[in-house]
């Protein structure tokens, strides 16, 4: 296999990759190795090209957004990290109720976009820290709506390098998962179909449900948001709480004492510290309640 660096040094202007880049730089969760490279597209050509140069050398490539959602290894990445984010984020108003956004587009901009414009839907998502691919991709939602309420069409590069339209209905929303995940697609934009509201009123919504994550989600500890899905008819976070896992920690890894769903990183935690803390609590409500937690933060690296 040719040397990574080398190549994306013969194929891209400088400015476009890092290297051996901390990858602890890029989640919120503060965790994981170094990248080889670490790629930052301004265009759909860069995104394209690095797809190209990535299959041709058959160079393991993962796609990255504001990395809310994930944990990373601490041997990191042995491949390219392909980071679509604040060089591809540009909004813009589509028609009076229809916004479109590049993938690298954070939700809390898109969603101030919204506000600003009197428009109603992008309420639920104001608050949650990812950018767009990332939310349509994983299908995002919180407080009862959810990406697949909102996305009329998203553009997709698809495995072949072909760029596709898709509909809602094509695109497979599911409870956090869509179509992107299952057929390998990268979002590169998408519209987002909202409705008229009042200023006021969307506002005062937006308000009220970021004072309710203040409160009841630890926000001031670095993680990547609920680490395990719903599981069907319950909550994560209960069934941890009821099996005495409150505060429970290995190594810097913690179930958070204010949110159980949450494992958070108090300084030092690594990626195994996380792995074998998910482990234990896997198992701990198992023999409890006998419900297998699946987990929603995704794991990726050597
Ligand atoms: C404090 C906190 C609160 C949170 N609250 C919520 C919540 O209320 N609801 C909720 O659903 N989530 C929540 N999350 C999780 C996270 O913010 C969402 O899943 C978000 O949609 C992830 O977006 P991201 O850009 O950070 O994606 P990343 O974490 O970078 O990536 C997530 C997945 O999407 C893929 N991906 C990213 N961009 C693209 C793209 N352009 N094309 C194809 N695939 C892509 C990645 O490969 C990865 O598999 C929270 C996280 C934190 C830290």
């Amino acid at each position: 296999m040719k040397d990574i660096i080398d190549v994306f040094s013969e194929n891209f202007k400088r400015e476009l990759f890092l290297i051996n880049e901390p990858l602890k730089n890029h989640t919120s969760f503060k965790i994981g190795g170094d990248a080889k490279v670490f790629f930052m597209p301004e265009s759909v050509s860069d995104i394209a090209d690095a797809l190209k140069v990535c299959r041709e050398n058959e160079f393991p490539y993962y796609i990255l957004g504001n990395g809310t959602n994930i944990l990373f290894s601490d041997k990191g990445y042995n491949g390219v990290i392909i980071n679509i984010f604040n060089k591809f984020n540009q909004v813009y108003l589509e028609n009076e109720n229809t916004i479109n956004a590049q993938s690298g587009a954070l939700l809390s901009s898109i969603a101030n976009i919204a506000l600003n414009n009197s428009l109603s839907g992008m309420e639920f998502a104001s608050g949650i820290p990812g950018a767009l691919g990332g939310a349509v991709y994983m299908n995002a939602g919180a407080y009862g709506g959810e990406m697949k309420d909102i996305v009329l069409s998203a553009d997709i590069l698809d495995k072949d390098g072909n760029i596709r339209t898709l509909d809602n209905n094509e695109m497979g929303f599911q409870y956090r998962s869509s179509n992107a995940e299952k057929e390998g697609f990268i979002v590169l934009s998408a519209k987002l179909q909202l409705k008229k509201g009042n200023k006021e009123e969307i506002k005062s919504k937006m308000y009220e449900l970021n004072s309710q994550r203040k409160e009841k989600q630890p926000l001031e500890m670095p993680s990547a948001g609920s680490t395990f899905k719903r599981p069907e008819g319950n909550f994560a976070g209960k069934l941890i709480m009821e099996s005495g896992l409150r505060g429970y920690s290995i190594g810097g890894a913690m179930v958070s004492e204010k949110h159980c769903g949450f494992v958070v990183n108090t300084g030092n935690a690594t990626c195994k510290d996380v792995l074998l803390l998910i482990e234990h609590v896997k198992k701990t409500v198992y023999d409890k309640f006998n419900v297998m937690l699946e987990p929603e933060v995704r794991i990726i690296g050597d």
